[in-house]
């Protein structure tokens, strides 16, 4: 099996990558900031309370996208492997994707983290916002808050899969094919 973890910062190229990564690969897409996006549309309670804390740029609490996460691999069980997008976002989210993933003995192959500086994420987070009509990618503040966010509580997940001896870092800003090509390279390394 092989089990891509995708790492960046907001608009650092993971959505696009990992479209690309899947028809590759044929791996099952599981991003976190989708299923929660998707809990929104329906209306769902789980949805209503992630959105009051996705609006201000904040990470849902650890048990919900676990949860999430959770249902998702009970779903797919029969997959050639998963693409983790967006996910694990905080230390404890890392370490209970490593006891689910034991439970059906299989295990993270490698992360890839995608770097790319705070000024071309802003840039490109409010260019998404004119097309995604994502409310979080349309306000400068809050965009600032989301990788506020990442620094404090995603970045230390590297150091996570660096003790593993898993973490690639690859520069994020290019053209999107030669990105492509770094990360794919990574991937039969590993
Ligand atoms: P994304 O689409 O990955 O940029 O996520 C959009 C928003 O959803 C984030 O700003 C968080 O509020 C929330 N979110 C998505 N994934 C996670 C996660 N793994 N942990 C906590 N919050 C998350």
């Amino acid at each position: 099996m092989l089990n891509l973890v995708l790492f960046g910062p907001p608009g650092a190229g993971k959505g696009t990558q990992s479209e690309k990564l899947i028809a590759h690969y044929r791996l099952v897409h599981l991003s976190t900031g989708d299923l929660l996006r998707s809990e929104i549309r329906e209306g769902t309670e789980l949805g209503l309370r992630a959105k009051m804390l996705m609006d201000q740029g904040i990470l849902v609490p650890d048990e919900v996208v676990i949860g999430m996460i959770e249902n998702k691999l009970k779903e797919h069980q029969s997959a050639a492997g998963f693409i983790f997008d967006g996910f694990p976002r905080t230390v404890p989210q890392a370490e209970a994707l490593d006891l689910l993933l034991a439970q059906y003995n299989t295990a993270i192959t490698v992360m890839v983290a995608l770097v790319v500086d705070e000024e071309e994420l802003t840039k490109r987070l409010l260019i998404r916002g004119q097309s995604s009509g994502r409310p979080d990618d349309q306000n400068e503040e809050l965009i600032r808050r989301r990788v506020q966010e990442y620094n404090n509580k995603t970045a230390p997940v590297a150091g996570y899969y660096e003790s593993q001896d898993k973490y690639k870092a690859i520069n994020g800003i290019g053209e999107i094919e030669e990105i492509f090509k770094s990360i794919c390279e990574q991937i039969e390394a590993a």
